[in-house]
């Protein structure tokens, strides 16, 4: 079977695909991780798609504690309701996939021996939050290539065409992403990001993808791999971030910001989840894009003022 073929789903797989929540078992996942876990899992509910959790352990093949903290992150999922419908997925057991579609796509590739230094450099100015490639090693000569393999090993790049790619985002309207001669292996042989989530979506019919707005740039460079690849499309929404006080995006040193911090403060998993329910526009009704009767909404950023803004 071809590594971009979706696999055939298990027996009353639904029709509609699935929603998914996707984390790096970086850490103890924190309100903002949360937030967008029970975003994806009540959309795919109400959208009447499946759910499931994926490891996106890329970054932690070689950690020797990505396992427990992976086992970690799926218990507090699971303390706030939500639960992968499907045996869950790691990356780390998905290798040959993402080296046939790498093979797949020799066509388009081409070895790339710059350093960040040498990129940062040579750019032009930032697109947004992104500095494209300035396509140095686009079109070296055979020699040129022979002679800087020597120096260092090469990254595979695609070639773009350098392009402007449009979407509809459920949660933040119609966006524009740049689409430069992104990496899909990296110069240690490891895989990039965008090529293996486009292949694990398609392989496991993940037909919505629900995740941090912060992700936003790398919509344009995925939906240029599933459309080399032949891959289906699926529908994009974004979360707001969620922001400490300053406007800053959460992290740790926000104080009690996971479901361990917050029980010894004597909030529950419960209380946690309720109040990151309200948070994304209230229980009750399917949660849908902001609007004058749910001002909160999903697509928003949401301020975290501590503890209290659960309640
Ligand atoms: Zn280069």
């Amino acid at each position: 079977m071809s590594a971009t073929q979706p696999a055939p789903g298990p027996a009353g797989s639904p029709t509609a695909g699935y929603g998914r929540f996707a984390p790096s078992p970086s850490g103890r996942l924190h309100v903002g991780n949360l937030r967008t876990a029970l975003a994806a899992r009540q959309l795919a509910e109400a959208t009447g798609r499946g759910f499931l959790v994926r490891m996106e352990d890329l970054d932690q093949l070689r950690s020797a504690d990505a396992e427990t903290i992976g086992a970690g992150q799926l218990a507090d999922l699971a303390a706030i309701d939500v639960i992968s419908d499907v045996a869950v997925v790691w990356q780390r057991d998905r290798l040959s996939a993402y080296a046939a579609a790498v093979a797949e796509l020799a066509p388009l590739t081409y070895e790339c021996f710059c350093t960040r230094a040498e990129i940062r450099a040579a750019s032009r100015a930032p697109h947004g939050a992104q500095r494209p490639y300035p396509g140095t090693c686009r079109d070296l000569t055979d020699a040129e290539r022979d002679r800087r393999r020597r120096d260092r090993p090469a990254a595979l790049r695609v070639r773009s065409g350098d392009q402007w790619i449009s979407f509809d985002d459920r949660w933040q309207g119609e966006q524009r992403a740049f689409v430069d001669d992104f990496v899909v292996r990296r110069n240690d042989g490891g895989f990039a990001y965008n090529l293996a989530v486009v292949l694990d979506d398609a392989w496991q019919q993940v037909s919505q993808v629900v995740r941090g707005a912060d992700l936003m740039e790398s919509t344009g460079r995925q939906i240029w791999l599933q459309r080399q690849l032949g891959l289906p499309e699926p529908e994009w929404a974004h979360v707001g971030l969620v922001l400490n006080s300053d406007g800053v995006r959460l992290a740790k040193r926000d104080g009690a910001v996971d479901l361990g911090e917050l029980a010894e403060l004597g909030i529950s998993a419960e209380q946690v989840r309720a109040g990151l329910v309200r948070s994304l526009g209230g229980p009750g009704e399917p949660i849908g894009p902001a609007s004058g009767a749910n001002p909160a909404g999903p697509g928003q950023t949401w301020v975290w003022h501590g503890p209290g803004s659960l309640s």
